[in-house]
């Protein structure tokens, strides 16, 4: 048990929870973090477990016993919320009302989602089918977690690469929802849609405003990417040796406005997650040390 965390910071890391999701809050401990971002389930299968009372409550535990402070959940990477495939869209639909009961029932302040694919070419349709699953999912589950629509690469179909449309999905929500949505900026699917914090850091947060407002930033994705500006490809890359290299990192970690805004890493694993993640955070945890 590491006793050199420092409490304050925003700082976490997609973390594992094999042997069970209990065992989440021990793994951002390890790697001195006080925030954490886990899937509640395997995100590439259907199958939707429940989370009984005893699970929440071991889980509360254990988030207390390792002061977590913020705790939050990314959706199933089959859930298409934007398909026009009705089939598909009620599976997807079904899927993530669950995702949103588990993170309830688990007390989880947010749940990341992808916006989807509109796979027919029609954006708009998908947009406005995006936004009926996630206003549905709201209605149908009260609580406190706040759906995070995330920002994608921009390749394909999707519905989430731009900040016009997750604007033009939030939009279609009703009002009284709206403070329980927001939207998580994933630094590697932003600079491979087209968003260049690496030449233009200050458009990109003006751009970032304009559409949407920088009020709805919930979280942030903190990846480099092993592909070029602009490539619509994601694939999340060690902070400082991809193409965004350690510049972007540095200046959200210090800019004033993103002051506690929960940071997590998705960043690779490989054969030592403990070491990898702590030499990322390190980095980012250098930068707020030397100011
Ligand atoms: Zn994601
Ligand atoms: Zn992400």
């Amino acid at each position: 048990m590491t006793s050199s965390r420092d409490d304050s910071d925003e700082f976490g890391a997609h973390v594992s929870t094999a042997g069970g999701l209990a065992t989440a809050p021990a793994r951002a401990r390890e790697i001195e973090s006080t925030s954490l971002q886990l899937f509640t389930k395997q995100p590439t299968r259907w199958a939707e477990p429940v989370v009984d009372p005893a699970l929440a409550l071991a889980f509360g535990e254990e988030r207390d016993t390792h002061q977590i402070r913020v705790a939050g959940s990314h959706d199933s990477y089959l859930i298409n919320l934007a398909t026009p495939k009705s089939e598909l869209w009620e599976r997807s639909y079904q899927s993530f009302r669950k995702e949103l009961a588990r993170c309830t029932a688990l007390g989880l302040q947010f749940l990341v989602t992808h916006p989807g694919n509109a796979t027919d070419g029609d954006d708009a349709s998908g947009i406005a089918r995006n936004a009926e699953g996630v206003t549905r999912a709201l209605e149908e589950v009260e609580g406190c977690t706040r759906v995070l629509l995330e920002l994608t690469a921009g390749g394909g179909t999707t519905v989430g690469g731009s900040f016009e449309k997750l604007a033009a999905i939030l939009e279609q929500v009703p009002d009284e929802l709206q403070k329980r949505l927001g939207v998580c900026f994933d630094t590697c699917h932003a600079y491979s849609a087209g968003y260049d914090l690496v030449g233009d850091y200050d458009g990109v947060w003006a751009s970032f405003d304009d559409a949407l407002g920088l009020e709805r930033l919930g979280l942030f994705h903190l990846n480099d990417s092993k592909n070029p500006f602009a490539s619509r490809k994601d694939r999340h890359e060690h902070l400082g040796e991809g193409s965004l290299g350690v510049e972007p990192f540095r200046r959200i970690v210090l800019d004033p406005r993103f002051l506690g805004i929960p940071k997590i890493l998705e960043t690779p694993k490989e054969s030592d997650p403990v070491g990898n993640d702590l030499k990322n955070l390190g980095l980012l945890r250098s930068f707020r040390r030397q100011g």
